[in-house]
């Protein structure tokens, strides 16, 4: 009989949790923040996509199967086998995904659910091509998420700008494509194009066949997000680095292996988007204690906590947190500076910063509130 996946009552994260003891402290909800690393099908409800499928007649499986006792799938993508079972759950959630209603459902819905987790500002990353055939096409699919995401933005006060996405799987063309079609709509605030991200799997493709959309990309002006560093180790971070050119990039917790990546990825500045819930899902890590965030922290890199994919991990922004408070033993005073650096390494407007600096200096003076931080834990 297959061992069952262990699951925190509290956060419902799918993280192996070590200490398990509750550690006071203040309101992880109310911590203002930014959360720069979200896939767009990724971001769904899990009863969203049971909606969807329902509609579209899709067959879901049992691990993307809402219910009472739903538990996120154990996958270990580290081996070609786990990520492709990963990429075949994330491909049957794309499948429900069919048309310009259900494209904005997807939009509002990641907006509603990070502005009532203190996030600010949200940066949610769509690869176009996956939706263009039910909308006519990539520019179409993009005008339609970044509508949304403009109307949104004005409706709930929270900012959502969009990273657009290319794949490793695909040709690099395309990517040059996707980057060419991200900087038409480039802009610096809510409902436009911030920035151009590379994602998939790690070991597909040739970084460097990739480093044209990249440049242009960079010639647009927007910020550079590419992954790497959580499948492969810190080689796929070093040759981003130098390669690609990244402002900031998509997990990069695995250059921690190598002391001299560790070093270079602290003097280059960039940003590293870490998602605990994700590694510990996708088997990068064994258990949340095992990431490495207190490392990154010491040597410091300036890190944003994300929640990836919460459809397939189950757990959203505030579990990352949790997990940061809970089993890696960050105070409030180191919480508060992720979630500074969160929002110092999006690319949110200026008046979104100092009004978050402001909430957030109020937060940390305010005094602990251990009753709010377990309800914290129940909205993961
Ligand atoms: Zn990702």
């Amino acid at each position: 009989m297959p061992a069952r996946p262990i699951v925190c009552a509290l956060c419902h994260s799918g993280v192996v949790h070590s200490g398990g003891l509750a550690v006071p402290g203040r309101d992880l909800a109310t911590l203002p923040k930014a959360h720069l690393h979200l896939h767009f099908t990724g971001s769904m409800r899990i009863s969203t996509l049971a909606e969807l499928a329902d509609h579209h007649g899709v067959r879901l499986p049992e691990a993307l199967r809402a219910s009472l006792d739903w538990v996120p799938p154990r996958l270990h993508a580290t081996d070609e086998r786990g990520w492709f079972r990963f990429q075949r759950l994330y491909d049957l959630a794309r499948a429900c995904v069919r048309g310009e209603d259900d494209m904005r459902r997807i939009v509002r819905e990641a907006a509603v659910d990070d502005h009532a987790e203190g996030s600010r500002w949200l940066e949610i990353q769509v690869e176009p091509s996956s939706y263009a055939p039910f909308v006519g096409g990539i520019t179409p699919a993009l005008e339609i998420v970044l509508d949304e995401a403009r109307l949104v933005s004005a409706d709930l006060g929270i900012g959502v700008g969009v990273i657009v996405a290319a794949s490793r799987i695909r040709h690099p063309l395309d990517a040059r494509t996707l980057a060419r079609l991200a900087v038409r709509y480039a802009g610096s605030g809510p409902g436009t194009v911030i920035g151009f991200g590379l994602s998939n799997d790690e070991r597909r493709g040739w970084l460097p066949d990739f480093a044209p959309a990249f440049d242009i990309a960079r010639r647009g002006g927007i910020a550079l997000v590419p992954h790497a560093g959580e499948l492969l180790g810190p080689s796929s971070v070093i040759d981003t680095l130098s390669v690609l050119r990244p402002d900031r990039i998509g997990h990069g917790v695995r250059c921690v292996e190598d002391p001299l990546v560790l070093d270079a990825v602290a003097e280059s500045g960039v940003v590293l988007e870490v998602c605990p819930g994700s590694n510990v899902s996708l088997g990068v890590y064994r258990s949340a204690a095992d990431v490495p965030l207190a490392d990154l922290l010491e040597a410091g890199v300036p890190v944003a906590l994300g929640a990836d994919d919460p459809l397939l991990f189950g757990s959203r922004l505030v579990a990352q947190y949790v997990i940061a408070r809970d089993d890696l033993g960050l105070d409030d005073v180191a919480l508060a500076g992720l979630a500074r650096s969160s929002l110092h390494g999006s690319t949110a407007p200026a008046e979104v910063l100092d009004r978050a600096d402001r909430d957030l200096d109020a937060w940390l003076s305010g005094p602990p509130d251990l009753e709010a931080a377990t309800s914290a834990r129940h909205s993961g």
